[in-house]
């Protein structure tokens, strides 16, 4: 056995990503910061055109994050201070908290065991509670829920939808892009997500050019004309430096990249094969970008963690604590956690996310299997 000092693995490398857009980014600022002008211009109008193109929706709105880009296209559906809302208890807070701060009211209904919301659970408390006329699904892990049967829940209750594919920018489920089936779809350039950037950003993508232009709006204090102010909107710009920064040296490549982390979970799942984890399904149809790779630990992750970190490897946990526990949302009039949550439970108590970004070497891909692979429970 070498004894060799190996390095850390980790869940996330954004100094390598800087090494490798240093130049274009650079050139990027020097850009922006000649041009003297900050706050929506060109750079952003630029960068909505290209993120629309590659997301394959006619429209895009830049925004200051992804929570802001959720409550902006939430409002933009007409929601109204006590509207209740179906959505997951198995997300980045974010999610519920768009609804909360919208005046909405979360209803929760537990996830499949890919760990998306049950369409089929979603189907049945729709029939039985008429009140419900709102749906906020996530794209979870960077897979994309079955469009297909969203689609159909969406018409069969006359729902409006906001789809949150913060984790699955390029994801596509037969065939069709995330987003698609809802009026509009909210994503996030968090550091960390597929598509991040150098700070706080987010964007709303939308096929309905009137819904855009209220978004647009809503994000920039409700302005309509300079000075003319029909709506009650909010400060949620995303920056010129952001967008010039995202156009010219992250966007090129996230094909690139989506690539490597498509390439390193297929290595996963054919490889790993520990008798201690179970590796949950992938939607069906579902064109995945594999913003996580989840596993489950059966009877509790803390000794498989305690594990992976002894051998040098990150991972991280999505998520240990559902929404509806969260001590935030207490006091938040209507809201209820009245039905089972079995299955987000498992997600809450055994999720493990595997190092999957895209600077991990096949070497670093070869020691997190071997790690997986040495452990037995
Ligand atoms: C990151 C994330 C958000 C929030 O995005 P921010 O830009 O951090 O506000 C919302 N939903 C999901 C699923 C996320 O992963």
């Amino acid at each position: 056995m070498s004894s060799a000092p190996r390095h850390r693995i980790l869940t996330n490398d954004l100094r390598a990503q800087w090494e490798q857009i240093r130049t274009t980014a650079l050139e990027a600022m020097d850009r922006v910061g000649q041009s003297g002008w900050f706050i929506p211009g060109s750079e952003v109008a630029s960068f909505e055109k290209e993120l629309a193109k590659f997301w394959g929706l006619p429209f895009c709105v830049g925004c200051g994050n992804g929570l802001d880009a959720l409550e902006i296209s939430l409002r933009c559906l007409g929601l109204e201070r006590g509207d209740r809302v179906l959505t997951t208890p198995l997300s980045a807070f974010a999610t519920t908290m768009a609804i909360v701060r919208a005046g909405g009211v979360p209803v929760f209904v537990d996830v499949d065991r890919s760990g998306s919301m049950d369409l089929g659970l979603a189907a049945q408390l729709l029939e039985t509670d008429h009140t419900i006329r709102f749906l906020l699904p996530v794209h979870l892990f960077g897979h994309a829920m079955r469009l297909d049967r969203l689609a159909e829940l969406k018409s069969r209750f006359d729902l409006l939808v906001v789809e949150d594919c913060a984790q699955a920018i390029g994801a596509r489920s037969g065939g069709q892009p995330v987003g698609s089936v809802g009026e509009l779809a909210a994503t996030s350039f968090y550091p960390t997500k597929n598509l991040g950037c150098m700070g706080d950003g987010g964007a709303i993508l939308t096929a309905d050019g009137a819904l855009a232009e209220l978004a647009g709006s809503l994000r920039n204090y409700g302005e309509v004309e300079k000075y003319d102010h029909e709506h009650m909107g909010m400060n949620s710009r995303l920056d010129e430096l952001h967008a010039a920064i995202l156009r010219d040296a992250l966007l090129p490549g996230l094909g690139r990249v989506t690539e490597r982390r498509i390439e390193i979970a297929a290595r996963y799942r054919a490889e790993i094969r520990s008798s201690g984890l179970s590796i949950p399904p992938v939607p069906e149809g579902s064109e995945s970008v594999w913003h996580l790779f989840p596993v489950i630990v059966p009877g509790g992750r803390a000794p498989f963690l305690a594990h992976l970190n002894q051998l040098g490897i990150e991972a991280g946990v999505h998520y240990p604590k559902l929404i509806p526990e969260q001590g935030a949302l207490k006091c938040t009039p209507g809201h209820s956690r009245s039905v089972s949550l079995v299955r987000a439970t498992e997600f809450a108590d055994c999720e493990v996310s595997l190092p999957i970004h895209p600077f991990l070497s096949d070497h670093d891909v070869e020691r997190v299997i071997e790690a997986c692979n040495g452990w037995e429970h």
